[in-house]
Formats: structure tokens, C-alpha cells, sequence
């Protein structure tokens, strides 16, 4: 008798974000399709949250599938200093063009933490090499932008990373301009900039996922980003979890009129399939390493660097970004949730709803004394009870769906959450 992989796991595995001693037992999957895992115990669930944000086109998709396969029985890896292959040229080439004007080159890393932590040093270098002292960076409260060292630094500081805080460089913090405080954070950042030595602004674009979907809109953006345009401070656009659809448009700097000196994409890139992360950057920033001096180069790089699978799955899943029927799943699921929304209106024990294109957040109105530590592994338990994956935020519950879900499966996620909130 072989012991089940969750028993096998359990022997051998750490797992991300997780109290081991207390976690339940994982669950072993061992398939899935669309917007379906299928667990070992024979057990189905719709994967609300895309895996962590990532299955944008579902799961075991069959273009990516072939797409990847053609490029393992070509070339697997090859070292990305000194040498290049076709598909982080076509990459680049076709990513380039959908981004905002002002791109005009890609560096390549293997996730969201390591693709802010290539924008971060750009813009601190960008000022280095210049011989200019501007070394500060202005970010969003409650922000989350990964967790490597820098990468934590800018994010909001919590649990994650207070082992660690002696080891962070200091950030100046800016409330989120939510609708009623846009004016007071406008004129806090004005404030800030004020200050010679501010060298860049990284922000989450109109959503900030790990917060719990706290949004704002791109005209208030636009404001703010205007003010660091005018004092000559870099603005980081970290598209990791909005890029590629989930806004309801490709990008969520579709929505701004500022373009940003320098870009953060991963998670969706590749549907999913692998680890890829990628910063793209400006000429300007691009040219102020540019030198006859080899010291002034961007000396950083991972040994799977433009790993070529990775790219040929970024470019199977850009050719399905690109399909008609991408938009058209995009506005099918933005109208859904709309129709969700307005049916919870007035509802008892709903504090807030919030939605941006495909994202679909829901807060329930909880007692923050008695219950509110255990409810996030009862909502997790329930909606799992379900045949739904989704990962509660505390007493924030959200949707972040592959494209491909069916209208049937949305409303299934909608019944768990509504069950959640006759729970709480
Ligand atoms: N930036 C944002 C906005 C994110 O949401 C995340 C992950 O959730 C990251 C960066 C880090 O990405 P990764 O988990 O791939 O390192």
C-alpha cells in the first residue's frame, strides 16, 4: 500500500507561507484542466485565485503545452551573458509592443520579487551612475511587492518581515489614495517630494493585491505620478499581479496617461506554466548604463536567465492575450462580477465590495475581537468544503479567476461566498 503524496509531503516538504506545525495536510493534485484541479482523493476543485494569481488561460493549457514541448526537443537553457536565442528575441520583441511608448528594453529574472529587485537597483543605479545623490524610495502603505530583501523593503511592514527589520532600508510610506483621501495624499506626496534625495516611487497600479484589493483610480494615479514627473523622480510600475488581463484591460497602466520609466511583469507572463520575471525600462534609464566605464553595467543576473521554455511559454501565452476571445473572457467576467456586486449590495454582513476588471473583492463585516484570527482558515475550510479554492485575506475574500472559467463555475464561486457571508 503506497502512502497517499499529501502523507509523503508531509515528510519531506516546507511549505511557503505556512505554519507547518499546525497547517492541515496538503492537498496532492495530481491534474488539471481549465479551471479544474483534480486532487488525488478524487476530489475537484475550481481554482478561484489562478494559482496564486498565475493560471491566467487555466491550467495544462494545450497551446502553452505544445508550444513548450517544441522548445524542450530544441534548446532547453543557455547561458543569457555572451549568448541569446529566438524566443527571448521574439519575447521581447512582441512584449515591447504592447507596452506603453516609452519601453524600450527587457531584462529578465524569475519572478515578482527578483523583477522589482532588478527595478529597484535600475533606478538607484539610473542616480549612481549619473553621480547624483538620490538614493530614497516612496511607496504605497500596505503594499506587497515580494520577498526578497529588497523587495521587502518596499513593501509594507508586517509578520512577513519583522525578523528582518534591522536588515531593511528605509522607505517613505504613502497612504493609498483610496476615493476620500485622494487630496490629502496628493499633497503628502508633494511634501515628500520636496525632499532633494528621492530617487523613485514603485506602486502596485490601481489594485494592491496582497492589501486585500484595496483600489484607487487612475486619475488620482495619474496626479500623483504627474508630481514625480515634474520632480524628476522614477516612477516603478509593478504590473506582477495586474499584468496581462486582470484589470480588464492588458495592462493596468492602460488606464494611466503617465507612462512609467520602468516595469515589473511575472506571475501571468507565462499562464502559469513557468517561473519567469521580467523589468522593462525606458531609454533613458537604459542609456545611463551606457558607458565606456564597464563598472557602471547592471551587474546582476540569475543562472536561469531568459531560460528558453520560460520564454517560449511566455510567447504561447501572449499568442492567447492576444487572441479575440481574450477581451471578450475579460469583459464576460467583469460583467459577472459586476452583477455579483450589485447583488450584495445592502446585504447584511458585507462592509465593503470592491472590483476592478477580473478581481472581485468582498470584506465582510466581522468583530475584530472575538473571531477575527480564526475566520480566515474557517472561510479557506468552507469554501474548500465547496470544491472552490480561495484564499481568505483575514476577513477579506477575493476572486482572481483563469479566463477560461465558465459562467456555471463563477457562479459556484459566488454561492461559496455568499454562504460565507450568512457564516460570519
Ligand atoms: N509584486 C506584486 C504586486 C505581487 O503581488 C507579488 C506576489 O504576490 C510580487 C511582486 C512577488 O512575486 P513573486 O511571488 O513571484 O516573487
Amino acid at each position: 500500500m503506497h502512502n497517499s503524496l499529501s502523507e509523503r509531503d508531509q515528510q519531506v516538504n516546507w511549505h511557503p507561507y505556512t505554519q507547518m506545525q499546525t497547517a492541515p495536510p496538503p492537498i496532492g493534485i495530481v491534474r488539471g484542466e481549465g479551471a479544474v484541479l483534480y486532487s488525488e482523493d478524487g476530489k475537484e476543485y475550481i481554482d478561484a485565485v489562478s494559482s496564486w494569481w498565475v493560471n491566467i488561460h487555466g491550467h495544462a493549457h494545450p497551446h502553452i503545452a505544445e508550444r513548450v514541448s517544441q522548445q524542450l526537443h530544441t534548446l532547453e537553457h543557455v547561458i543569457f551573458a555572451g549568448f541569446t536565442h529566438a524566443p527571448a528575441v521574439e519575447l521581447s520583441e512582441r512584449l515591447l509592443k504592447l507596452l506603453p511608448a516609452n519601453q524600450s528594453r527587457v531584462f529578465y529574472t524569475d519572478n515578482g520579487s527578483t523583477a522589482v529587485e532588478v527595478a529597484l537597483k535600475m533606478a538607484l543605479q539610473f542616480w549612481f551612475n549619473q553621480g547624483i545623490n538620490k538614493t530614497k524610495i516612496i511607496a504605497f502603505e500596505g503594499s506587497y511587492h515580494g520577498d526578497t530583501f529588497g523587495a521587502m523593503s518596499v513593501s509594507e511592514r508586517s509578520v512577513f518581515t519583522r525578523p528582518f527589520q534591522q536588515y531593511l532600508f528605509d522607505v517613505a510610506f504613502l497612504p493609498v489614495p483610496v476615493p476620500d483621501q485622494e487630496e490629502a495624499v496628493l499633497a503628502q506626496l508633494e511634501k515628500l517630494l520636496a525632499q532633494e534625495d528621492i530617487a523613485a516611487f514603485v506602486f502596485e497600479p490601481l489594485v494592491l493585491g496582497t492589501a486585500g484589493m484595496v483600489m484607487y483610480s487612475p486619475e488620482i494615479m495619474d496626479k500623483l505620478l504627474a508630481l514625480c514627473r515634474e520632480r524628476n523622480v522614477v516612477i516603478i510600475a509593478d504590473e506582477v499581479m495586474t499584468g496581462f488581463g486582470r484589470t480588464g484591460k492588458r495592462f493596468a497602466c492602460d488606464y494611466l496617461n503617465q507612462e512609467p520609466d520602468l516595469m515589473c511583469f511575472s506571475k501571468g507572463i507565462t499562464g502559469g506554466t513557468m517561473a519567469l520575471g521580467v523589468t522593462t525600462c525606458s531609454h533613458q534609464i537604459y542609456a545611463s548604463f551606457l558607458s565606456e566605464d564597464k563598472t557602471k553595467a547592471l551587474f546582476h543576473g540569475h543562472s536561469y536567465t531568459a531560460n528558453p521554455i520560460a520564454c517560449a511559454a511566455a510567447l504561447a501565452s501572449l499568442d492567447l492575450v492576444e487572441a479575440a476571445e481574450f477581451q471578450e473572457n475579460l469583459t464576460c467576467i467583469s460583467s459577472s462580477h459586476s452583477a455579483f456586486v450589485k447583488s450584495l449590495v445592502g446585504k447584511p454582513g458585507i462592509k465593503e465590495i470592491r472590483q476592478t476588471g477580473t478581481i472581485l473583492a468582498v470584506e465582510f463585516e466581522v468583530d475584530q475581537t472575538s473571531y477575527f484570527h480564526t475566520l480566515r482558515d474557517d472561510l479557506y475550510n468552507l469554501a474548500l468544503d465547496n470544491g472552490v479554492l480561495l484564499r481568505p485575506l483575514g476577513n477579506i475574500v477575493y476572486v482572481l479567476p483563469p479566463y477560461c472559467i465558465t459562467s456555471a463555475q463563477l457562479n459556484q464561486v459566488y454561492g461559496v461566498i455568499e454562504k460565507m457571508r450568512l457564516f460570519v
